[in-house]
């Protein structure tokens, strides 16, 4: 697998929730592991993430003794999902004759800033797993957490043990970042939701981070940046597969050796869209920018925005999506603002159910009328859009939840093909 990697060059593996979900599954990763170890790469540093449905499972349990958790609490509870897929990891190394050093965030030192559920990771100490491999150890490291400057556990955001294995393998000097999760690599689109997605076989980080952000759940959005930054080419492969060359690499534009653009790389599905309108406002910029403040300083980040101006004898109509996990949040922080500066006409309308369908491709700079082409083949097929916007290399469509999925195969049959 690793045929032109010098023996000594550090090795950075993530495994995902499915990849690790049952015993059989950790015996199986920890068996292709120490077939790696007896190869004689013994750089290895195995990033884990929770057992599927195990972070799910904590936050439900969080919010039936507090529906508004969140802080620290909130994050050492969802972090511990991680820590039981590193001890199961490292007893399953150990059954295979292979010594494992179990790494907690906080143990090894993943440094965060400090807001809790969307933290940042700021640097990375090496030196434990440094000093594990020289006592021929495998460091297991929990992905998806880390420590703040107070000494709290925090979390990197939903889907976030992409980015701990990105930046354990900046930190370590890897040549590539190789995350390995429960389809052969990036498709088309969602191959649970459209059969006929294909892999993509290689992509730059520019497509990969659109795709990602967009709902493309495959790789966290910050993974993407973060490889982009530091140029870690990134492999996504399926963790039980033996074929080498079915997956996707992803790696700067001059690397993928493609000449020819495609129009549209993939279509994405986000499903936890929420949109809120605000009406009542007065004509006041001063209104809109400190509720755009209000809302970053939270962390919230807002998405399609739509905004027309008002006759002058008019009040302000304002529309903006959001993520359905911030919508109680940001209503919250939205209402505050208006009691406290006296916006006592302000009126705000939430509406949730709503998913968020975009076309991605780099090829798009150049190439006129996809707007057209995605009303028609939504319309055509009797799907309503809410909100529409468009990007140098996106369009996204606003639309009902129950329409994601015929929404999804209609953009990837017009871009795509079947
Ligand atoms: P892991 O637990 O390994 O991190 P995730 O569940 O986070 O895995 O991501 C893998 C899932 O992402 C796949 O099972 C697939 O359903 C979904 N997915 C969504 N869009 C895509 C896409 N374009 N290509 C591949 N998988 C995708
Ligand atoms: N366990 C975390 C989650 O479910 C992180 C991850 O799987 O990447 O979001
Ligand atoms: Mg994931």
């Amino acid at each position: 697998m690793y045929a032109s990697l010098p023996k000594t060059a550090p090795i950075v593996q993530k495994y995902g929730g499915t990849s690790v979900g049952t015993g059989e599954r950790i015996k199986a990763v920890a068996e292709r592991i120490a077939r790696q170890w007896r190869d004689g790469y013994h750089h290895l540093a195995i990033v884990v993430s929770a057992q599927s449905g195990e972070t799910n499972r904590l936050v439900d349990m969080m919010r039936s003794v507090n529906p508004n958790a969140s802080g620290v609490a909130y994050d050492m509870a969802l972090a511990a999902g991680e820590q039981v897929s590193v001890a199961l990891m490292s007893a399953a190394l150990e059954a295979q004759g292979i010594k494992a050093l179990p790494l907690l965030a906080h143990q090894l030192g993943i440094h965060t800033d400090e807001l809790h559920a969307k933290a940042r990771i700021r640097h990375i100490d090496t030196d434990l797993i440094e000093r594990g491999w020289k006592r021929g150890a495998v460091a297991v490291i929990a992905g998806f957490q880390g420590v703040n400057s107070d000494h709290e556990i925090t979390t990197l955001g939903r889907g976030g043990s992409d980015t701990s294995a990105v930046a354990l393998a900046v930190a370590l000097k890897a040549r590539f970042c190789e995350i390995n999760t429960d389809v052969d690599g990036v498709f088309t689109a969602d191959p649970r939701l459209v059969p006929s997605a294909r892999l993509i076989e290689s992509l730059e980080y520019e497509t990969a981070f659109e795709m990602a952000s967009l709902g493309s759940k495959v790789l966290h959005p910050r993974c993407v940046e973060l490889a982009a930054k530091f140029h870690m080419p990134l492999i996504v492969r399926n963790t039980f597969t033996s074929d080498s060359h079915r997956r996707t690499r992803i790696m700067p534009q001059s690397a993928t050796g493609s000449l020819e653009e495609l129009v549209v790389s993939g279509v994405t599905t986000d499903r936890q869209i929420a949109k809120l309108t605000l009406t009542g406002l007065r004509q006041d910029s001063a209104v809109i920018s400190e509720i755009f403040q209000s809302l970053g300083e939270l962390g919230i980040n807002v998405d399609i925005i739509v905004h027309d101006k008002p006759h002058a004898d008019q009040s302000l109509r304002l529309g903006f999506t959001i993520a359905s996990s911030d919508l109680a949040a940001a209503r919250k922080v939205i209402a505050e603002l208006a009691a406290s500066k006296g916006y006592d006409s302000l009126n705000i309308v939430a509406e949730g159910g709503l998913a968020k369908v975009s076309a991605v491709g780099v090829g798009m700079r150049s190439y006129a009328g996809v707007a057209g082409r995605t009303f028609n083949a939504l319309t055509s097929q009797g799907i309503v859009i809410h909100m529409i916007s468009t990007s140098e290399i996106k369009i996204s469509v606003v639309v009902d939840e129950a329409e994601a999925t015929r929404a999804t195969q209609a953009l990837h049959r017009e871009f795509v093909g079947d």
